[in-house]
């Protein structure tokens, strides 16, 4: 079974019959755990014509960010800022279940669509900012590969002398060239494979840094959002590495000079920290007691679980609930799988306090 058919499955069968026979409730006492954090990317309106699912995947349309607002409204939860859930963890909980929204890498969609949305309904939330985003330096290789590997017949890689060639010819064969390739490009983490994408794009024609260009947040936006009381602003590095490929020196470079490029543009102070991609690939116990080390008040990782008050020991990694419009089919109510904690138990294999 390829990994389409998979979260075909998922979202039309495993999800509803989980759903509709409520065996979530089951779990509730045991995994819902305080509250959740959740973890967005993108708010924008849906785009017309084809699409990669890989990338779609980091978007949700206003509507749905809006409709996740008021599901957490009707269960009652309490909206909460990342100081707030360090103070929750340090022993002031407030008897509610929390639940809190963070932003990754910076997209200029969290100021155009979510900051209204959230102003609006008067909830805090936190973006964390990759500095090569409003720098325009980042390469933003997962929007310029879509765009190519949806105009091209095919598509030639070479690395480190080997040329592959992948075909664009059906949908099918475009999700896949885009799933090899990203996991070509991901492997291939550093500055030097850095110059080696630039080039890749230059070849064809693109500009690398179109997309930082089009989709980034820039330095006025946050400066003018981190002076609003409603929002956290942390760091997530300077050019989004996975940090366990980088020397000690370079993870903590890494971390401190996006938080001082931050603070400087801001002049507020940096206290939260999200690992790149943040799976067990990326991210583990030497970059954990880095960050706690560098001093931040929490960091959190993509591990899907709930919080609970064992975190309150582990407040440099703390799991996130990704919210994916698309693997839910849009079903709002799927959220009780995540929120009561049946799939954070299935997939931690029963774990509650989920760490590394
Ligand atoms: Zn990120």
């Amino acid at each position: 079974m390829n990994i389409k058919t998979v979260k075909r499955t998922l979202a039309n069968v495993t999800f509803p019959a989980m759903w509709h026979t409520k065996s979530y409730l089951l779990t509730r006492p045991f995994f819902s755990g305080l509250g959740s954090i959740l973890m967005f990317h993108r708010v924008c309106p849906e785009q017309p014509g084809p699409r990669i699912r890989g990338n779609s995947g980091l978007e949700v349309t206003p509507e749905y960010l809006e409709a996740t607002i008021k599901y957490f409204m009707r269960n009652d939860y309490e909206f909460v800022s990342l100081d707030r859930i360090y103070e929750i963890l340090n022993g002031k909980p407030s008897g509610k279940k929390f639940v809190a929204y963070t932003f990754d890498d910076g997209y200029v969609d969290n100021f155009t669509h979510a900051f209204p949305i959230f102003k609006r309904y008067n909830i805090p939330f936190s973006i964390y900012v990759t500095t090569n985003f409003p720098d325009r330096e980042a390469v933003m290789w997962w929007y310029l590969l879509e765009d190519l590997v949806l105009e091209k017949k095919n598509i030639e890689w070479t690395f480190e002398g080997h040329t592959r060639k992948f075909s664009c010819a059906t949908e099918a064969d475009r999700e896949m060239t885009f799933h090899r390739l990203r996991t070509e490009f991901s492997k291939s983490d550093g500055s030097l494979a850095q110059n080696h994408l630039i080039r890749f794009f230059e070849s064809h024609q693109i500009d690398p840094h179109l997309k930082s260009r089009e989709l980034a947040l820039n330095w006025e936006q946050i400066a003018e959002m981190s002076g609003h009381p409603l929002v956290t602003l942390g760091a997530h590095t300077v050019s989004h590495p996975a940090l366990n490929k980088l020397t000690d020196r370079d993870v903590i470079q890494e971390i401190e000079q996006s938080r001082e490029k931050i603070q400087t543009w801001t002049g507020r102070k940096v206290e939260h920290f999200s690992y790149p991609f943040g799976t067990r690939a990326e991210a583990g116990e030497r970059e954990f007691a880095i960050v706690k080390s560098c001093g931040f008040k929490t960091a959190t990782t993509t591990r899907p679980a709930n919080i609970f008050p064992g975190h309150r020991y582990h407040k440099e990694c703390l799991p996130r609930i990704l919210i994916n419009e698309k693997r839910d089919n849009r079903e709002i109510q799927y959220l009780d799988l995540w929120t009561h904690g049946l799939l954070p138990c299935i997939l931690n294999k029963f774990t509650r306090v989920v760490t590394a």
